[in-house]
């Protein structure tokens, strides 16, 4: 037992020690965690039947089995995947407000809708047996991780129809965390709190980990006197180069969290101790890989679309849903013993990438060049606009604090080289614009890194 915080004779005792390793197990859904790679493909062919199924109860996908000919009894396998029809997000939209829904009304206990911005979002309903799922992957995703029943839990997203708050805290309290639901926003409220309840897990997006990480230090504060151990960061794209510039700052290490509301939210691939790749929860969703362009399956390995089919979910399966996230299968054994395959960091979404002077490039590909030096900080913005019928890309970019020396001939002489090497990266030239540390809107969720102003 060992005492953790004490604060006015106010002992909390936080140990692993009050829970047996069984019911952590079923907590964490350990035989789930524990499949070989052969009874993951045999629980996906019984789980990938069940689902076709129930999804075949839904109004949706009823028509259009129907319309297909397609006989749900004919898939057996999981191998039966690709006689399935794709679903895409449009299709979600079509089926708003319920249409993909396959029980009854009284058996949803919850839904949550995806983050687009314009027309009518997509909404995806949960039973209990849904959301205890949920709960589980993501417990397991915290516990692979090194996230122990001991820890302080801190979310820092917002909750409501945003799925990182809820999914998160019902993880992280199923595994037995000390969870504090803080929320999206508030900076100095969050350092009080990682400071006062001595927070060792953080969850956040990078872009907001990154935003407190440079307020505290143009507060002339450290942030690795905070003393967190582990940051679980995702929601959105980020490279190596800021993973590495974030564990720099302050000197937690970050696991890389994925998901997406159409699949529950965050747990459904995750980081394990190794960081090498997230372990994509194999008995809950049947990856495949696509050639965005032709729709077959991309070669063995290779980067393409992802696509996802629910395997455990009732109130609302979805089959084949088409993710527009870039990434690829990490087929290896990963040495931390765990079967289920990994996908490799996202390179972007197809819908994210620009064409800037018929140049495909993604953002990330910026970033990556942007995060290497240690004299800018975290924050950046592409601009695209046209001069003289000609695209133009501007990159802003915030100085680190205190690394202007006073001497802008230095500074100019910096920005050159840096322009120099984002060329090698992307292909062309683009405008550099180096702005003061905390200038650039800050983000507290989703960060916006594209301003595209072209007609
Ligand atoms: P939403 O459903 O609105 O929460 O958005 C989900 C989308 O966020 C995914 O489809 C990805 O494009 C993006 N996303 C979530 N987690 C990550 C991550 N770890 N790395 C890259 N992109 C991510
Ligand atoms: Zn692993």
């Amino acid at each position: 037992m060992n005492a953790k915080y004490t604060i006015d004779g106010f002992i909390h005792i936080h140990t692993t020690g009050d829970i047996s390793m069984n019911e952590l197990h079923d907590r964490i859904g350990g035989r789930f965690m524990a499949m070989s790679t052969d009874e993951i493909r045999e629980w996906q062919s019984q789980a990938l039947a069940r689902s076709v199924a129930q999804a075949a109860k839904s109004p949706f996908y009823s028509e259009r089995f129907k319309n297909m000919g397609l006989d749900p009894s004919d898939i057996k396998s999981w191998e039966d995947i690709t006689k399935l029809p794709l679903t895409s997000k449009e299709d979600l939209r079509l089926s708003y407000p319920a249409q993909m829904l396959t029980v009854d009304q009284e058996q949803v206990i919850r839904m949550h809708t995806s983050s687009g911005t314009t027309g009518k979002p997509t909404a995806i309903f949960h039973t209990r047996e849904d959301i205890d799922n949920w709960a589980e992957l993501m417990a397991r995703s915290l516990y692979q991780a090194g996230a122990r029943s001991n820890d302080v839990f801190q979310n820092m997203t917002g909750y409501g129809m945003f799925t990182g708050g809820l999914g998160l805290h019902y993880g992280a309290e199923r595994l037995g965390m000390w969870v504090i639901p803080a929320g999206a926003g508030n900076t100095a409220r969050h350092i009080m709190l990682i400071r006062d309840f001595h927070v060792t897990v953080i969850h956040a997006t990078p872009s907001y980990a990154m935003h407190v990480a440079e307020r505290m230090l143009q507060e002339g504060d450290d942030p690795k006197s905070l003393g967190i151990k582990m940051a679980v960061l995702g929601a959105e794209p980020y490279t190596e180069e800021m993973r590495q510039k974030l564990q720099d700052i302050y000197g937690f290490k970050v696991f890389n969290s994925y998901g997406l509301s159409e699949m529950n939210g965050p747990g459904v691939a995750f980081e394990c101790e190794n960081r090498n790749g997230m372990h994509l929860w194999e008995d809950s969703y049947l990856a495949e890989i696509i050639n965005p362009d032709t729709l077959q399956p991309a070669g063995e390995g290779e980067v393409g679309e992802l696509v996802l089919t629910t395997l455990r979910r009732t109130a609302m399966p979805i089959i084949r849903y088409r993710t527009r996230d870039l990434t690829r299968i990490i087929a290896d054994k990963c040495s931390c013993g765990c079967n289920h395959r990994r996908l490799a960091r996202m390179v972007g979404r197809s819908d994210d990438m620009l064409i800037v002077r018929g140049v495909n490039v993604f953002p990330s590909q910026i970033e990556e060049v942007l995060m290497r030096h240690k004299w800018l900080g975290g924050n950046y913005l592409i601009n695209l606009s046209t001069a003289a019928a000609l695209d133009q890309m501007t990159v802003k970019v915030e100085i680190a604090k205190d690394a202007f020396d006073g001497s802008l001939d230095t500074l100019r002489s910096k920005r050159g080289e840096l322009q120099k090497e984002l060329k090698e990266q992307i292909g062309f030239t683009a405008q550099i614009e180096l702005v003061e540390s905390g200038s650039l809107p800050a983000s507290e969720g989703k960060a916006k890194r594209v301003i595209d102003e072209r007609g």
